[in-house]
Formats: structure tokens, C-alpha cells, sequence
């Protein structure tokens, strides 16, 4: 068992919430943090709405188990307090470089020098960061994935810097909440998850965009071929279709057409995907 009891997680937006309680839900004391009032009411409603979906969804989660979660967490819009008690604090607030790097500035001076400072950035090295915790030693990414309950993938990738100790205290912590950690023994943009699936997501796009096959069909013949039970434009949908949409959009001359293929087509119908109702398909 780790040294860790009491964790704070920053921002309680999609995936902050989430982590937030994922951890209280597998008995820990959690704090959450967001930047005010108004955030902070979006992130209670988003834990109430946890606790329904942890009770259908979870084993065990609706013998009492998901509404004792609320109990053990925290909600703050004081970085002091939150910073003050905890053992570990998990940062998941908006995916700005400067913006990280000034919280955890911050965190550096507020925090006890023991506390673990962990990052969830889906797309930026740890090793862009870790100068500006002044704990470099300390200092790693742990890395979930939409829907942890289900998805629950815990990569973890410290940098050259990270102590070893801090990483395998990392690796068993992500096991105390009910992850499957995953060790990334040298840094890697993407991690494991995202090297594969971008590229894989991509290759569907572009045969769609191309004119090869329709969406439907790529996914068929991926399912059908490979025994999966999602093929591209699934998972496309379930992630929604603006942010694929704007990292393509950031991309080469053929990924600003591959954008314009999706806003065309889908975004400028109303079609962004499974939260939207439609995207690629109709859902209820
Ligand atoms: P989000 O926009 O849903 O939530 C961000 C939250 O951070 C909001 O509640 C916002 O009020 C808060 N916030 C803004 N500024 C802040 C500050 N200075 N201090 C503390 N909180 C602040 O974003 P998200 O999708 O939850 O993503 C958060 C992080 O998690 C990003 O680094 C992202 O790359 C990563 N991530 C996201 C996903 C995903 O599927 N959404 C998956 C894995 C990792």
C-alpha cells in the first residue's frame, strides 16, 4: 500500500471530475479544485451525475457505495486549502502549456515538499512542465481515459528527472483506484493509447474523405475483420467531432482538407457526434 490518503485534483471539468471520483469512490479523501463558484456548481452537478451512472454502471456502485463517495470529497476554489493536506494533487485543467506551468508554480510554494504533483495533459511531454513544479524529482504524468470506469487505462510516464521511487508509488496508487496502470518506461507524445489511436482514426477519415467507402462500411469492415466491437467513426462519435476537427484543422494541407471534409458534411448539420445525438450515425 502506498503513502497515499489524501488526493486533490484540479479542475473538475470531463476528466477532472472524473478522476476526482474514481479516487473517492475507491475510499480515498479527495479534494477538488476549480477556479470559482460557477465552475464549482458545473463540477457538483457533473458528480451528481456520476454518482447515477457509477450506479448503473458499476459493480457494486449501487449498494450505497457511489453516494459515499460525495461524502469523501471536497469541493474548493482555494488553491491554498487544496494544496495544503495533500499527498498527491492531479492536475486536469485546460490543455495550455503556460497555463500549467504557471499552477504548478504556484503548487510548488502552497503544497508540503513530500506531495506528488502529477499531470493528465493528453498531448504535452511532462518534461515541458517539470522545471516549473521546482520538484522535478516529484513531478510526472498520470494519464486516464474518457469514462475511467470502464476505461481505465492509468498511463504513467515520468521524465528523465522523476525519482523512480515516486514512479512505482504512482503505478500503485493508479491500482488503488481501480486502474490498470500502465508503465511508459521513456516519454512518448500520445502515450501508448493515443499513438494508436490517432493514427488509426486518421486512416479511417481519410478513406471516407477520399471517397473508398462510406463511414458505415469502414467501421463494418473493421468490426467484421478484426472482431472489435467499434470502428473509427463509433469511436469518432463518442469522442465528438470538433476536436478531431480542430486538430486537423492545426495540421498539413491534406489534414485542413480532411477538416473541411467533417465540418462540410457533418458539423454544419448539427452532426458533432454521440452527446450531439448524431454524428456519423443517428442515436436516440
Ligand atoms: P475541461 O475543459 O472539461 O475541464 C477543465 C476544467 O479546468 C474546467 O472545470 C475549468 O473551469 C478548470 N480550470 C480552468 N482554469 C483552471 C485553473 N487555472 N486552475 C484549475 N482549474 C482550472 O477539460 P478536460 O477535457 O477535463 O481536460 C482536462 C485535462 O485532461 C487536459 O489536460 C486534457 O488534455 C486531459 N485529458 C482529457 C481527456 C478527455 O477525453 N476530455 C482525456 C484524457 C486527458
Amino acid at each position: 500500500m502506498t503513502d497515499i490518503r489524501r488526493v486533490t485534483v484540479l479542475g473538475t471539468g470531463v476528466l477532472g471530475a472524473q478522476i476526482a471520483f474514481q479516487t473517492a469512490h475507491s475510499g480515498f479523501e479527495v479534494t477538488a479544485y476549480d477556479i470559482d463558484d460557477a465552475a464549482l456548481e458545473r463540477g457538483r452537478a457533473t458528480f451528481a451525475e456520476l454518482v447515477a451512472t457509477y450506479e448503473r454502471e458499476v459493480d457494486g456502485a449501487a449498494d450505497g457505495r457511489a453516494s459515499a463517495a460525495l461524502d469523501r470529497l471536497t469541493l474548493t476554489a482555494d488553491l491554498a486549502a487544496a494544496a495544503s493536506g495533500a499527498d498527491l494533487i492531479i492536475e486536469a485543467i485546460p490543455e495550455i502549456l503556460e497555463l500549467k506551468r504557471e499552477t504548478f508554480g504556484k503548487l510548488n510554494s502552497l503544497a508540503p515538499e513530500a506531495t506528488i504533483f502529477a499531470t493528465n495533459s493528453s498531448s504535452l511531454l511532462p518534461s515541458a512542465i517539470a522545471d516549473a513544479t521546482g520538484r522535478p524529482d516529484r513531478f510526472l504524468a498520470l494519464h486516464f481515459a474518457n469514462r475511467i470506469w470502464t476505461s481505465n487505462t492509468a498511463e504513467v510516464m515520468g521524465t528523465p528527472e522523476t525519482s523512480p521511487a515516486v514512479f512505482d508509488t504512482v503505478v500503485e496508487f493508479a491500482g488503488e483506484i481501480d486502474m490498470v496502470p500502465i508503465p511508459i518506461h521513456k516519454e512518448k507524445a500520445g502515450y501508448v493509447l493515443n499513438s494508436l489511436l490517432i493514427p488509426f482514426l486518421n486512416a479511417g477519415v481519410e478513406l471516407a474523405a477520399d471517397g473508398y467507402a462510406t463511414p458505415q462500411d469502414v467501421d463494418k469492415v473493421w468490426r467484421i475483420g478484426t472482431g472489435s466491437p467499434m470502428g473509427p467513426f463509433q469511436i469518432l462519435d463518442i469522442i465528438g467531432l470538433n476536436t478531431p476537427y480542430n486538430i486537423m484543422s492545426a495540421g498539413d494541407e491534406r489534414n485542413r482538407g480532411f477538416a473541411a471534409w467533417i465540418k462540410e458534411n457533418y458539423l454544419d448539420q448539427g452532426r458533432s457526434g454521440l452527446a450531439a445525438g448524431k454524428g456519423f450515425y443517428d442515436y436516440e
